[in-house]
This record gives C-alpha cells, structure tokens and sequence, in this order.
C-alpha cells in the first residue's frame, strides 16, 4: 500500500540527531492520522548513522532507506528522496532538527486547502554565526535579483511538494541542482508558512564556506546568464571609457600638459584589462564545466543499499 505522506530526511554523519528526528516525526506524523513513510537517505555518512538508519528499518516498517555509495552532496541526496517517495505529498527536511517537525502539520493543511508547493519560511534564525546569517541573506538577495525565477527570500529545502511537482521535478535531471528554485520553476499554486528556525541540535554544520560558494555558483548558474553577460557589460564599459579617453589624452598632449606619460598608467590599465579579462574566461569556464558534466550523462547517485520494495529505474 502506497503511504499518504513521504518524509525525506538527506543524512550525512548525523548519528547524534537520529534518534531525535525519528522520535519527532513519527510524533508529529502520527497526528495526521494518515499513513506515511519516512525515507532517510544516507549520503556517504562514516560516524554510526547508516547502522543507525539499518536499526530504525528494521524496527519501523515505515522508515526506508536509501544508503548511498559515497558522498553525493545534499542537493543530490534530496533527488533521491523524491525518486524513491511514493506519498500523495512529500516533504524534505534537513536532519538536523534545524526544521521544526511540527511545521509539518501546517504545511498539511495548506497542501490540503490545494496549495502544490508550501514552503516554509524563516521568520527567525537562531544559533547561526553572524556570518553565515550574513552571507545566506547576501545569498538570497542575490539570486531574487539576477535570475528569472522570483525564489522566495529565505526560504530553504524544507517545503511540501505535491504528487504533481516531484513527478515534473523528478523529470529535471540536471546535475548541478538547486531545489528550491526548481521548485519554483515548476509553477504550480505556491505559497510560504512562517517558522523559527532552530539551532542545530547536535553536530557541526555540513557545509562549510567552500561548500557554500559551489552551492551558490551551482544556483546562480543554474537560473541566470548575468555572470555570461556579466563581460559583455565590462567589455562595453571599458571600451566606452577608452573613447572618451582618446580625445583627452591628445588635447593635453597638444597643450603640453605632462599628464598621462610614464608606464604607472600602462601597467595599471594593461592589468586591469588582463584581470576582467581572466574573471570572464573564469565565468565562461564555470559555464563550460557544467555543459560538460551534464554532456557526461552519469547517473546522478549510485545507491549501494535502497529498499526493496518499488525500486525506481537505475537514472
Ligand atoms: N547533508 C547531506 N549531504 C551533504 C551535506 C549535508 O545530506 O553533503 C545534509 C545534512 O545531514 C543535513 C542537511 O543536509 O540534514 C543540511 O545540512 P546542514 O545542516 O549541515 O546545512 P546548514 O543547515 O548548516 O545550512
Ligand atoms: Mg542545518
């Protein structure tokens, strides 16, 4: 029998919040009074969590377990929840405890008022580093900014999608994902519900600044061709100013003014050509990159250990 409800819970070395996510949702689930299924999804964890994940399925025929080959990255670990989820309603949720279960409910009777996407947002952060809150506003700015599609400001993975979107979104097999935005895209009846956001309750962050600038290239690039345009405007600019320039230097120079010898503004402008230069072969790799993985065509996680019950296709 096919569950009402699917939960995805993307796991990487999580073994000390385990216990307290179970414990959590099958509270909050239990309430619906409806029936569902909790998908852990273990992305290459090495501290306990994937006997931790075993022990939970074999105690509770709702928890199912996909149990990854190495690390894939959140992004990807959430795809495959939703390949493997077979509720009418699916909702992701990090495994930190960062997003209150509770909120679930909420999001139920929205999704039961019609709504196909319910996203929640953060009214308020706590136990963050003034930098990462920093950065992750800067984010969000950024990205409602320069691409196409009007992501909501601050809202994260944690969202309920309907039937209708995980099978769309699950047809999107780009490598490089950014699911939140892909969930927007979709279009579909949309709509956000405030929550607090918890402080981690065990455990340290899983993505550290580094993981954070790729997960921002990969959404910025994702949904925009601003940084491509990005050398054409630089290009322009430069080339104006230069026009301007010409007349300039030749009425000072016919006027004997000594402005403008010596190899100081040489070099400067040599070095500034040269660096936008560089920046805008950079951002043409970045692009290229991408093209080039996605030309690759490799499976987008190699699952070592999945349930056995409806299996999706190898994709
Ligand atoms: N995560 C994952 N694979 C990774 C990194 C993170 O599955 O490579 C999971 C992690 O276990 C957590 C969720 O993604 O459930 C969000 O990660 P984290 O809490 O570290 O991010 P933050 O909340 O600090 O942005
Ligand atoms: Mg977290």
């Amino acid at each position: 029998m096919t569950p009402r409800f699917s939960i995805i819970a993307p796991i990487y070395n999580e073994a000390e919040n385990i216990p307290f996510l179970y414990d959590r949702i099958r509270d909050v689930m239990n309430q619906t009074g409806e029936t569902w299924e909790l998908i852990m999804v273990d992305d290459g964890s090495s501290d306990g969590s994937t006997e931790l994940i075993r022990t939970l399925r074999s105690q509770d025929e709702r928890v199912r377990a996909v149990i990854f080959a190495r690390n894939f990255g959140h992004q990807i670990a959430v795809t495959a929840g939703l390949d493997y989820a077979r509720g009418d309603a699916v909702v992701i949720i990090d495994a930190d405890l960062q997003d209150p279960p509770e909120v679930i409910l909420e999001m139920i009777a929205k999704w039961r008022e019609g709504y196909e996407v319910v996203y929640a947002v953060r009214a308020e952060r706590e136990g963050e580093t003034w930098f990462k809150e920093f950065t992750a506003s800067l984010f969000y700015r950024l990205i409602y900014r320069i691409t196409d599609v009007d992501i909501p400001l601050d809202t994260g993975d944690f969202r309920l999608l309907d039937r209708k979107v995980v099978t769309v979104m699950g047809q999107m097999r780009e490598r490089h994902r950014f699911l939140r935005g892909m969930s927007v895209w979709v279009g579909f009846r949309q709509i956000g519900v405030p929550y607090k956001r918890a402080a981690r309750h065990a455990g340290q962050t899983k993505y550290p600044f580094k993981k954070m600038l790729k997960f921002a290239t990969d959404a910025i690039t994702s949904f925009s061709y601003f940084p491509l345009q990005l050398a054409m405007y630089l290009g322009f600019l430069a080339a104006g100013f230069s026009i301007l320039a010409i007349p300039v230097v030749i009425i000072l120079r016919a006027s004997g003014s000594q402005a403008f010898f010596g190899q100081a503004t040489t070099l400067i402008s040599v070095l500034f050509l040269g660096g936008v230069q560089l920046i805008s072969l950079g951002i043409l790799g970045e692009y290229i990159g991408r093209l080039y993985d996605e030309a690759k065509g490799r499976p987008l996680y190699i699952v070592s250990e999945g349930p056995d019950d409806n299996p999706p296709e190898m994709r």
